[in-house]
């Protein structure tokens, strides 16, 4: 891991440049693939599932198939109807369990309502389990006993905020606002490895405002729009930013949108230390995170030593 801050964190402006970052590591993850298949002939394989044609999550999916391909990898998409039984949900993912060519198995969600999410989830052979969801990689990072699978997106602001603070943040007072089970938990307990002092906050958190001014490291995945304001900033602080919220910017044309985060970002620039931005913060390193985390399954999966694509 980086001991001194990156050139990908911009000195002045205190901007972390998650696309510059994600590139670098998504070039190792492409070096090592290519060693991979030179040295054991093996080729790392991602298989994505998508059951329905809700429009984010085809993006979303098409995304990370085209970086899969980028790769080098063996890139599996299957696309199931939305009322797709769950039964023949539960048979696509046992297929990919069983088939050799595929390390990396990841669900896109939310699944339609009529499919029992954590049974899919729970359904994914574990070392296969590249988006981190099933209990037992949640149950290994918790514990820090294994080899556990990291979610993606946590696992990707982890990088950022080490490239922002270096490589030692023992002692720092973190805050996580938002507490699911995809960015949030996972996140805090990440920072809890690293010896943060670490509060979790939510909707029912008293005065979130006075709890995020006390952090150095602030991690906002809400999912409302610009909700953190640069006066609850404690000056000098590192603002990851997982919020991607779409807002009406009519400045643009008559129906257009814009991209915005969680934190209000032209204020909390002129406080934080460091900040992403939104797009081009957190958002490529979810990408960027899943295609380590196949390369990681594939090697564990032959028993070859993990590259480290993220220092
Ligand atoms: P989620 O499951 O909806 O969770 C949102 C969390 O925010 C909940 O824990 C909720 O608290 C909390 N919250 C809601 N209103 C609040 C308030 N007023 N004050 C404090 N906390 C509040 O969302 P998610 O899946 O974690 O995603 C969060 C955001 O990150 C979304 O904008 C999503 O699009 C984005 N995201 C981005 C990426 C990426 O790759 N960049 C990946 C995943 C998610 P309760 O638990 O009390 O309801």
């Amino acid at each position: 891991m980086a001991s001194v801050p990156s050139s990908s964190v911009d000195p002045v402006a205190g901007l972390i440049d998650g696309r510059a970052i994600a590139g670098e590591i998504t070039a190792r993850v492409g070096a090592e693939t290519r060693r991979l298949k030179d040295a054991h002939g093996l080729v790392p394989g991602l298989a994505v599932v998508l059951v329905g044609y809700d429009p984010a999550s085809q993006i979303y999916v098409g995304s990370k198939g085209r970086k899969a391909e980028e790769l080098g990898f063996h890139s599996v998409q299957h696309t199931l109807p939305a009322d797709t039984p769950e039964s023949d949900v539960l048979a696509v993912v046992e297929s990919l369990n069983l088939d050799p060519a595929v390390n990396g198995i990841l669900v896109q969600l939310p699944l339609p309502d009529h499919v029992d999410t954590a049974k899919v989830i729970e359904a994914v052979r574990p070392d296969k389990d590249v988006d981190g969801f099933h209990p037992i990689n949640v149950g290994r990072l918790v514990t820090g006993s294994g080899a556990a699978m990291v979610p993606c997106t946590p696992a990707g602001c982890m990088v950022l905020i080490r490239r922002a603070v270096g490589a030692s943040l023992s002692g720092l007072d973190a805050i996580v606002v938002g507490r699911s089970n995809i960015v949030g938990k996972p996140m805090a307990h990440l920072l809890v490895r690293e010896s943060c002092t670490v509060t979790v906050a939510h909707s029912r958190t008293r005065d979130l405002a006075s709890a995020v001014r006390r952090a150095d490291i602030l991690v906002a995945a809400v999912g409302r729009p610009e909700m953190v304001r640069g006066d609850w900033i404690k000056p000098g602080a590192t603002v990851i930013d997982v919020g991607m919220n779409r807002i009406p910017a009519p400045e643009r044309g008559e129906g257009k949108t814009r991209l915005v985060g969680d934190v209000a970002f032209a204020e909390a620039r002129r406080v934080a230390g460091a900040i992403t931005p939104v797009p081009g913060g957190v958002g490529p390193m979810t990408i960027a995170m899943l295609m380590a985390n196949t390369l990681v399954a594939a090697c564990r999966q032959h028993g070859l030593p993990v590259p480290d694509v993220t220092g």
